[in-house]
Parts: C-alpha cells; sequence; structure tokens
C-alpha cells in the first residue's frame, strides 16, 4: 500500500461516479475541486457526488477546495491571436476597445509595474520587457516572440502587487467551501502571513475552523516562507505559477525548500503540477515524469497531486494508479535511516508533551518490533507528528471524528479508522485492538499506542503504551 497521498482534480474527464469509483480504487485519496472553473451548481453537483461514491465505496476521501486567487489575465486579443515577433513592440492599456492596444484589464498592476519589469504571458509562450509607462499604458518590447492570445494569464515576476490573495469571487467561493464543509481549503497566491490571516479572520467570524493550504507560487511567498508555513496548516508547492513567478530551473531546490519546511513542524505538504503532465494525452508518462514523481516523495511530499492529467485528460484513472505504482515501489528504497537520524536530531529540542511522544513512540516502534503506531486523535495533530518523523512501522489513527479521518487522508503514511467516541484508556486500547483486526494484525501483535488523558481535548497526548493484540 502507497504511503504517499495522492490528491486528483476533478474536471470533465472524471466528474462522473464510474470514473471516480474507479480513481479512488486505483488510490485517489483527495479530490481537489478547483474553483478557476465552473460555477456554484455544478461544484455542489460534484462535491454531493464525490461524497456519495466514496461513501458507497468504503472510502474515505479529503475534499479540498481550490479558491482562484487574483490571476491576472489579458483580456480580448483578435480570433486566433496575433503572432508576435522578437523585439516587436506592443502597448497594453486597462481600457477595452483600443484596436491598436492590447487589453490588459488590470490597472493595478499597471500602476505597480515599472519599466524593465518582465511580464509573461501563459507559460512562458510570450514576454514582455516593459520599456516605458505612459500615463496608465504600458509600451513593452517583445523578449520572447510567440503567439498571443485572449484570457492568457499573466505573471509579472519581481513587482510587488499589493492586492488581497482573496478577490469578491474567491469570498463568494469561500462562502460555498464553508457551507459545503470541505475538509481544506487552499489559497492561490499567497504572498505574506497575512493572506493567511485574512482568510481564517474570515472563517473564525463563521466559528469555523477549515484547514488552510498555503500555494506557494509566488517570490513574495518564498522570501517569507517559514512565516507562512507558521500560520498555515500546510503548503502546496504550485509548481505552474512558480515556474514562471521564478526560472523553471529555480523550481527544483524551491521545492525541496517547501517541503523540507513543512517536514520540519509535521504539516503536510502537497507536490503539484504537471507531475505526469504527458498523461494528459497517453496512456504511459514520460521516464522523466516518472522520476519526478519519484523525487517528490524522496524529497518528502505527503502527497503529489495531478492537475489537467485527471481533470480533463483522457487517462484519469491509469494517471492515479500510476502515481500509486510509482509511489509503492520508490517507498521501498524511502530514505528512513536519514529521516531516524532528523528524528534523534529534533526530539532533544521537542517543545511540547505531544512532540516528544510522538517521536519516542517511532523510536519505541521499532525497538519492540511493532507493527503499528496508533494514535487517538481528536484533531489529528499527534498522527501528523507521528508522520512527520516518516517512520518504517505503519502509522495508524483512530478518532470519532469523520472530519478528522478525511483530513488524514492528506497526510504520509497515515490510516485513520473511524471509531466511537472513548471515554477512558480501557475502552481506547479496546477499540483500538478491534480496529486494527480489520488491518489484518493477529494475537501477539504489538502496537505502540498514544492518547490524550483526560480524553475529548485536544492537542494533550501524553500517554504511550506497548499493548500486545489478545483477540477474545
Ligand atoms: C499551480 O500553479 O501549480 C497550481 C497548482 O495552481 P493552479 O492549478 O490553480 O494554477
Amino acid at each position: 500500500m502507497a504511503r504517499t497521498k495522492i490528491v486528483a482534480t476533478i474536471g470533465p474527464s472524471s466528474n462522473n461516479p464510474e470514473t471516480i469509483r474507479r480513481m479512488l480504487a486505483a488510490g485517489m485519496t483527495v479530490a481537489r475541486v478547483n474553483f478557476s472553473h465552473g460555477d456554484h451548481e455544478s461544484h455542489k453537483a460534484t462535491i454531493n457526488m464525490l461524497r456519495e461514491v466514496a461513501q458507497s465505496e468504503g472510502k474515505v476521501l479529503a475534499i479540498l477546495g481550490d479558491l482562484q486567487g487574483p490571476k491576472i489575465r489579458l483580456g480580448h486579443v483578435k480570433t486566433g491571436g496575433i503572432q508576435l515577433q522578437l523585439g516587436e513592440e506592443i502597448v497594453l492599456t486597462p481600457h477595452r476597445g483600443q484596436p491598436a492596444m492590447i487589453h490588459l484589464p488590470h490597472p493595478d498592476l499597471i500602476e505597480a509595474i515599472q519599466p524593465g519589469a518582465r511580464l509573461v504571458i501563459g507559460d512562458g509562450e510570450v514576454e514582455f520587457t516593459v520599456a516605458e509607462k505612459k500615463g496608465d499604458t504600458l509600451r513593452c518590447i517583445t523578449t520572447v516572440a510567440g503567439l498571443l492570445e485572449s484570457r492568457k494569464g499573466v505573471n509579472a515576476p519581481g513587482t510587488d502587487l499589493r492586492v488581497s490573495s482573496m478577490t469578491d469571487k474567491d469570498r463568494e467561493d469561500f462562502e460555498l467551501i464553508c457551507q459545503l464543509d470541505l475538509d481544506y481549503v487552499a489559497l492561490s497566491f499567497v504572498r505574506t502571513a497575512e493572506d493567511i490571516h485574512e482568510l481564517r479572520r474570515l472563517m473564525s467570524d463563521k466559528g469555523l475552523q477549515i484547514p488552510i493550504i498555503a500555494k506557494i507560487e509566488k517570490s513574495e511567498a518564498i522570501k517569507c516562507l517559514l512565516e507562512i508555513r507558521d500560520v498555515a496548516d500546510g503548503m502546496m508547492v504550485a509548481r505552474g505559477d512558480l515556474g514562471i513567478e521564478v526560472h523553471p530551473q529555480e523550481v527544483p531546490l524551491l521545492q525541496k525548500r517547501i517541503i523540507r519546511a513543512c517536514n520540519d513542524v509535521g504539516k503536510p505538504v502537497i507536490t503539484a503540477t504537471q507531475m505526469l503532465q504527458s498523461m494528459v494525452e497517453h496512456p504511459r508518462p514520460t521516464r522523466a515524469e516518472a522520476s519526478d514523481v519519484a523525487n517528490a516523495i524522496l524529497d518528502g511530499s505527503d502527497a503529489i497531486m495531478l492537475s489537467n492529467e485527471t481533470a480533463s485528460g483522457r487517462f484519469p484513472v491509469e494517471a492515479v494508479l500510476m502515481m500509486k505504482q510509482i509511489s509503492e515501489i520508490t517507498e521501498t528504497a524511502f530514505p528512513y535511516d536519514e529521516w531516524r537520524n532528523r528524528r534523534q536530531a529534533a526530539l532533544p529540542h521537542a517543545t511540547s508533551v505531544t512532540e516528544a511522544i510522538s517521536a519516542a513512540s517511532c523510536a519505541v516502534a521499532e525497538h519492540v518490533q511493532a507493527r503499528a503506531i496508533v494514535s487517538s486523535t481528536m484533531s489529528g495533530y499527534t498522527a501528523r507528528q507521528i508522520a512527520r518523523h516518516r517512520p518504517p512501522t505503519a502509522v495508524m489513527a483512530v478518532s470519532p471524528l469523520a472530519s478528522t479521518q478525511r483530513r488524514l487522508a492528506l497526510v504520509w503514511g497515515v490510516d485513520c479508522v473511524l471509531v466511537p467516541d472513548f471515554t477512558d484508556t480501557d475502552e481506547v486500547l479496546a477499540q483500538t485492538a478491534a480496529a486494527m483486526r480489520k488491518f489484518g494484525l493477529k494475537e501477539g501483535d504489538r502496537l505502540v499506542i498514544t492518547a490524550g488523558v483526560p480524553f475529548g481535548q485536544t492537542g494533550q497526548t501524553n500517554l504511550i503504551q506497548v499493548h500486545e493484540i489478545v483477540y477474545e
């Protein structure tokens, strides 16, 4: 069984019960609903369908709502686009209907940008350097020649755009995410920790606590990565926009930095975009893509993500299956020793009892050759802290909360079993042992169990016990 989790984006290719059923069987653990496309009615229908299929298949599926954020796009460009040559001049204007100019309906960007700045269009198909700012227009020189088309994304690397990372559309979409009680919300184009606070404030006004995944795709975010990490609940290496904002050759090391930042504190991290891109059209990935997935796993990703492959590709089920198979093979060479060393180095600096117990439970499990480390958890925090150390021993969680069970579907290596509410230690042990039976644990197998006493409160794991299974 793969320990790395798989996030699959839902779109026209996968938005039907039969494909979802097959994607769940292939290994999808988190479904990503991308609010950049579709309307509220279609999102509601998708989310209801996802829940119904997961329930009927007896699978745990988390749903991640991904907010579009302030994506900047060109306005309308003449049908068929404009083929630009190297060195060719164009003028960008915020005003519609200027035949000699290109419409860029973002006066805030035009105001912020300075001569000498780069503008990257789409995935880098076209690039401009701003030569001159004249009133509210920009005279630009084409530095990468190509076809300029309507509604293409526009990135201005290095330009500090002081806008909120939540647009009015995001606020409306976030209302729906709250109404439908999704398991995670992803915030796009995060620049600073304040962007996360802003979303958190909107949530607390509603009395909700949906974990926030900060999508790291702006160079400003890289500058204050640890501040963002500290206030978010997880991060996504959003390599699509990140690779435009910085140069593509910088992405591999940034990926490692972002993953490491999350690993260090036990927050889930997703590596995303173009992982198996060629499977949009083909039933098999390129060798380079297979290696990219494997390396993201070895880097320490909790989850790896499919975008177009499952949203609009021809082989959504095959793409999920391929990711699972790459994970299973790669994990046989997972550097557990290196993680053990990291854990040993981190243990003296554990700042809470939960952290100390989580690290200790990994060590004890190896010493007593336990079959699993099991944390009884309300919020999932202890399970995440255990998974943070990437122990070779299986990591399980038992929780009375279905929301915790679903949220752990994003966390490396954790399988969570739903149990009735527990009120004392004997009950936890009995329920844990019973739940483990389902996973093939036998009489005499050892478990390392962690729990928090008194029960029912979060964030206070203070008990560790080695338990030998006895089935009556
Ligand atoms: C990305 O840019 O890599 C990403 C995941 O964001 P989106 O798919 O929303 O562009």
